[in-house]
Order: C-alpha cells, then sequence, then structure tokens
C-alpha cells in the first residue's frame, strides 16, 4: 500500500518516551562498548521504524518519478508524495498545500529565498534584518544577496543570556529594511525567539518576516497562519525524517509574485527556444526530479510526530532540559551558554579550559554522542567571547538517565583533565 494519510488521524497515543524509544533501532546499540547516549538531536535526529518502512517500501515497490507518468508505478509514487505535502500542510496548519515547497533543507529554503524573493525586492541601499544568534545557513544567504545588490545587513543584537535586546528593534527597523531573517529557535544557545513580537513590529512597517524553525520544528507546535510569518524554513533530519529534504513554506501571495529558483524539467509550462513559461507555486520552486523517497519518508516523520501527543512531548523535552540544567550546574568549572528564560532542549556549555572537541571526544569514548565547535553560528560565539561550546541537544527519546550518563562521563572525564 502506498503511504497514505488519513482525513481525520486517531487520537493521539499517550507519551511515553520509554516506549518511543523502543521504535527508534539506531538507539538500541553500543558504543564504544557503552549503550549509546545520543545527545545530538539539533544536528541531526535518529529516525523511527515508521519512517524506515515508509522509504524501505517505497524504494522497494513503488519508484518511478513523480508527475510525469502515467503507469501505475507512478500514479503511485506521485500520490504518496503530494500526500505527503497534504500531511506537512495539515502540520503546519497553512491555508493550502501550495504554499509548500520541498526542497533539499533548512540552507537551500534560504537560498532560495534570497535568489528570488530577495533579488527581486532588495536594491542598493535596502538593508536585510537578521538576528546576532543565526546559524550560518541564515546569513551567508544573505551576505552573497547584500554583495549582488548593494544591499546592507543588520543585526539585533542579543545580551548575556543569549535573548535579543527588543528595544533596539524599533530603531532597526526602518523604510529601507526589506526583510527581518531570524530563528525560531537558536541552535547554539536554545533560545526561543519571540516571534509574536518581532513579526508584529516588523508587519507595522510592511516588512515581511521569515522564520528559520530548523531547531523548532520537532519541539514547537505549529501554525504558520496564526504566527503570521511570511517565510518558515525547516530541515527534515532534525524532525525524526530523513536529510536531503524539508520545507519552505510562503504565503501563496508572495510566492505567486516570485520568479523560479532552478529551471529545468517539472517547473516549466512549455518550452521553446525563445521562451518558457512556468508552473504555479510549489512546482515552480521544484525543478528536477525531486527527492521522491526523502518526501515519502518525511511524510512518515509528520505521521509519527501528528501521532503523539505533543504538548506532553514538550513537557517531556522541557523537564529534561531543566533536569540536565541543574545536573550540569553542579559541575565545578562547568558554565553554561545561552540561559534565556524560554529555552528549547539545547544545553550548551564550556568547562574550564578544556577544548571542547577534547571533551566530545572523551564522551564519545563512554558511549556519549554530543557536539563540540562553534555549531555553524561563529557570530554568536563572538558574542561570547569563545570559540566553541560543548553542546548536548536532546529529542523525545532522551531521559533523566541519558542526562545522568552525561553527568558521569564529564566526571570521568574532568579526572583525565585535572
Ligand atoms: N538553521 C538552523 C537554526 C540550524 O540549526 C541548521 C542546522 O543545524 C540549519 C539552519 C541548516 O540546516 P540544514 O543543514 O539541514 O540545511
Amino acid at each position: 500500500m502506498s503511504h497514505l494519510h488519513l482525513a481525520s488521524p486517531p487520537l493521539p497515543e499517550k507519551f511515553d518516551p520509554g516506549i518511543i524509544r523502543a521504535r527508534f533501532p539506531a538507539l538500541a546499540q553500543h558504543v564504544n562498548g557503552y549503550p549509546l547516549v545520543y545527545l545530538d538531536n539539533a544536528a541531526t535526529t535518529q529516525k523511527p521504524e515508521r519512517v524506515i518502512r515508509a522509504m524501505d517500501t517505497h524504494l522497494r515497490r513503488d519508484v518511478a518519478n513523480v508527475h510525469r507518468g502515467v503507469h501505475a508505478l507512478s500514479e503511485r509514487a506521485t500520490a504518496a508524495y503530494e500526500a505527503s505535502r497534504e500531511a506537512m500542510r495539515d502540520f503546519l496548519h497553512a491555508r493550502s498545500s501550495r504554499e509548500l515547497v520541498f526542497v533539499r533543507g533548512a540552507t537551500e529554503a534560504i537560498n532560495l529565498v534570497a535568489a528570488t524573493f530577495g533579488r527581486q525586492r532588495v536594491g542598493r541601499g535596502d538593508e536585510i534584518l537578521l538576528s546576532a544568534m543565526e546559524h550560518h545557513a541564515n546569513i551567508v544567504p544573505w551576505q552573497l544577496l547584500a554583495q549582488q545588490s548593494g544591499a546592507v545587513i543588520r543585526v539585533i543584537p542579543m545580551d548575556d543570556r543569549g535573548q535579543l535586546r527588543l528595544e533596539e528593534l524599533d530603531d532597526l527597523l526602518n523604510r529601507r529594511t526589506r526583510l527581518v531573517a531570524l530563528a525560531h529557535v537558536s541552535n547554539a544557545l536554545g533560545t526561543v525567539n519571540p516571534l509574536e513580537t518581532i513579526i508584529e513590529a516588523a508587519h507595522s512597517r510592511g516588512v515581511p518576516v521569515l522564520v528559520d524553525g530548523a531547531q523548532a520544528v520537532a519541539h514547537e507546535v505549529l501554525d504558520v497562519q496564526r504566527l503570521d510569518c511570511d517565510f518558515y524554513v525547516f530541515s527534515g533530519h532534525k524532525m525524526y525524517g530523513p536529510s536531503g529534504v524539508g520545507v519552505l513554506y510562503g504565503k501563496l501571495e508572495l510566492l505567486e509574485e516570485m520568479p523560479p529558483y532552478q529551471g529545468g524539467g517539472d517547473m516549466i509550462l512549455s518550452v521553446s527556444f525563445q521562451r518558457s513559461t512556468y508552473q504555479e507555486p510549489p512546482y515552480r520552486f521544484e525543478a528536477g526530479t525531486p527527492n521522491i523517497a526523502g518526501v515519502v519518508g518525511l511524510g512518515a516523520a509528520v505521521d509519527f510526530l501528528s501521532g503523539l501527543d505533543r504538548a506532553a512531548v514538550a513537557t517531556h523535552e522541557a523537564q529534561l532540559l531543566d533536569y540536565a540544567t541543574r545536573s550540569l550546574e553542579s559541575i565545578p568549572g562547568l558554565r553554561i551558554i545561552g540561559t534565556a528564560p524560554r529555552k528549547g532542549p539545547v544545553l550548551s556549555f564550556v568547562l574550564d579550559d578544556v577544548h571542547p572537541h577534547d571533551l566530545a571526544t572523551l564522551l564519545d569514548r563512554q558511549g556519549v554522542a554530543v557536539r563540540s565547535g562553534h555549531h555553524c553560528a561563529q557570530p554568536t560565539m563572538e558574542c561570547f567571547g569563545i570559540p566553541a561550546t560543548t553542546r548536548a541537544s536532546f529529542g523525545l527519546y532522551n531521559t533523566t538517565s541519558d542526562v545522568d550518563r552525561l553527568v558521569a562521563a564529564l566526571g570521568n572525564a574532568l579526572e583525565v583533565f585535572r
């Protein structure tokens, strides 16, 4: 059977992290002789059976190109591909599935908006407003645009807890501002930004807002209509889906005005050597054969998350972050980087003068996977006067015993360094 989405989903199951965990085969393995503790979820999440099975079934039985063939396999592949788009519409509470473009990930989605909307609307002396805590994916595409157009990048600063200084917003938003682009949740600090306030301030001056939701989509229940953002972007692999696939949500009236991103098959209505005409959104922005298996897997990830009690997941993750914060704070010499009152399940820290890479290596030897480095957020690190942090980031399958293993492993590592 194709990957189908039910019109009215069953009631969500009761959330139990222990039961959920068993559905992620990769979590059952040993690493370096220890049961794996996976705390690198902000980089990428593990995949549940449901996603693996959906992709496996597609690859075993339904492989065909989409939107083109009239044969049974192509119809099946197309139905599954478009069913994923509809499931995603429901997940984001978008008005229309035409507002959802499948892309490679958050990075490509931002590049798409910069290359189309940006090139159309941003000129010399215009301003693009970012925040001080952006991932490089939400900085570099705008810099490239600024270099081409003569526009200027401006930045909402943050305080030493990792909260944006909203009192600066009034001055930063001006008649030259063409777009605000900022993270929903910071990948390096965990800060959840007050999007409603920022979007309202931008819209009151007629400025559209792009939200980088890469770190939010697995944790926050989204309603893009209520949020009223103009664009919302994210990657499948951080929400228990496959890599190489992600989503650009854009308000239909904006997408309709935007020129194509890449040219090629599937995005056209007609082609001659003199001129070509283009499809309506979203197909105008999906040139070439897409990542069909990836989209099918992403649809399964949406079904997986939608089948859970998301409020219970959020409560579990918040309690876990709280427990981990208290546990790590008790380690002498450890400083948490990013202490905003509203945070996603991300815990960045530095430990005396131990290099984060050395620390992460020693943790890995004890089966604990964390991330170390600048987390593709060098300007964020600069704000805190550090080159790098160690980062533990949690998913819905993590438990307090994972945190206890992290703390014990940190204790062992410290003995090596001291
Ligand atoms: N934005 C944020 C906040 C991220 O954390 C990441 C990845 O870590 C990205 C964008 C880029 O995502 P991708 O590499 O999947 O395109």
